[in-house]
């Protein structure tokens, strides 16, 4: 790992501060959430070394740790803290303070530090999509659900063209700052990753291990955070209602994608009636019931501050839940009134809000929580390869 020499920001504990999160200046160092993090096994220094860098004013330092995204905030190191510094909490805000760190517009930063603006921000975005669309609408028949005679195909799909690429050059900028930052400080060059046969097993193996065994699968979720949730039915279980939530929100977005590509290439039209074992809608209806489900859940463990994990909750952390929400379960009403044999009214205003609520949580991705499912994965590559150079004892 290369050395740190940074300027010191003075400013940095405060301001991580106003993303949420206790209070660590009572922190000293003691190492006892080191001693009870279940992750600890990579690095003996986790994670009082992230808290450290707030203390101290190391900005850079906590920008570029890959550290951080590695804590599934599970919150055993806050109920072992004899200070009560709650490092969990900390770790969730020095996240959220990394995703606005790597965001050059400063909307992540105003949608967790403001949040009567940020719920502006976000209501009037819902009714900005809602208006648009509205504003081409056909009419509604009532023997069968005309979805795309109410709200144009074509307007939602080149509506969603758009948000794709605001999201993408968002997003692109923001992981590629993130990476930037990490393989600088990690001394990791283009070379070391793509440059050989060697190289290039160790950039596959650390790929299988952020995406398939850590992202998808939820591994170290399941394996090394769940110690206080053994008790519970496995439906209850934390890691398994994150997972769906992740593998309902991939599902729905390659039903989509799916949907569209079948209008393509002349399979299928979009919105063309379809028995509900069609595969397409078979995956999209299998998914919106594993992120209702999950959405579900957390909005209720958190209500409740049921969990260690959610014992404080940001207003950043509702929004994200409840655009999840209402997007799960106006699809399914939509699902639901696909097959009813006339067409009711509501049908067409539970449509509309589908889509712009869709829209907006699309287009809201990169600056929200939701941008860990990115962030997370690509310091997880770092993560394993690493280990693997490590073990290999190669010099990066
Ligand atoms: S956060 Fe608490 S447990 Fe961890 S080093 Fe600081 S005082 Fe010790
Ligand atoms: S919340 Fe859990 S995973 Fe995160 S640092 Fe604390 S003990 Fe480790």
């Amino acid at each position: 790992m290369a050395a740190v020499t940074a300027p010191v920001d003075p400013g940095l504990y405060g301001d991580i501060r106003r993303f949420g999160g206790g209070d660590v200046t009572a922190c000293f160092s003691c190492g006892t959430c080191t001693a009870t993090c279940p992750l600890v096994a990579e690095d003996g220094t986790f994670p009082r070394r992230i808290i450290r860098y707030a203390q101290v004013g190391m900005k850079d330092a906590l920008l570029s740790s890959k550290e951080l995204w590695t804590c599934y905030q599970c919150g055993e190191c806050s109920d072992s803290c004899p200070t009560k510094a709650d490092p969990s909490e900390f770790m969730a805000a020095a996240r959220r303070y990394a995703i606005a760190g790597y965001d050059r517009t400063r909307v992540a930063r105003t949608m967790y530090t403001q949040p009567i603006l940020a719920t502006i921000i976000a209501v009037a975005l819902a009714l900005f999509f809602a208006l648009f669309m509205y504003s081409a609408h056909g009419p509604q028949s009532g023997e069968t659900l005309a979805i795309f005679t109410f709200i144009p195909e074509e307007l939602i799909h080149n509506t969603g063209i758009v948000v794709m690429i605001v999201v993408l050059l968002a997003g692109i900028a923001g992981v590629a700052t993130m990476a930037r930052a990490i393989a600088r400080r990690e001394g990791v060059s283009l070379r070391s990753v793509v440059g050989g046969r060697a190289a290039l097993g160790r950039t596959a193996r650390a790929l299988r291990f952020a995406v398939a065994r850590e992202a998808i699968g939820q591994a170290r979720f399941r394996e090394d955070c769940d110690a206080d949730q053994q008790a519970l039915p496995l439906l209850r279980r934390r890691w398994l209602i994150h997972a769906l939530v992740v593998w309902g929100f991939i599902g729905l977005l390659g039903a989509t994608g799916l949907d569209y590509g079948l209008a393509l290439v002349g399979i299928k039209e979009t919105g063309a009636p379809v028995p509900l074992w069609y595969p397409v809608r078979l995956l999209g209806t299998v998914a919106g019931a594993a992120l209702l489900y999950g959405t579900t859940f957390l909005i209720i463990d958190r209500y409740r501050a049921a969990t260690r994990a959610v014992r404080s909750s940001t207003t950043a952390d509702w929004m994200l839940l409840v655009l999840l929400w209402v997007t799960g379960a106006t699809g399914f009403a939509l699902e639901l009134e696909l097959y009813l044999p006339s067409a009711p009214a509501w049908g067409y205003w539970v449509f509309l809000l589908h889509v712009a609520v869709a829209l907006e949580l699309v287009l809201l991705a990169p600056f929200m929580k939701l941008a860990h499912a990115v962030y997370r994965p690509v310091a997880l590559f770092f993560v394993a390869l690493a280990r693997d150079s490590a073990r290999e004892g190669v010099t990066r």
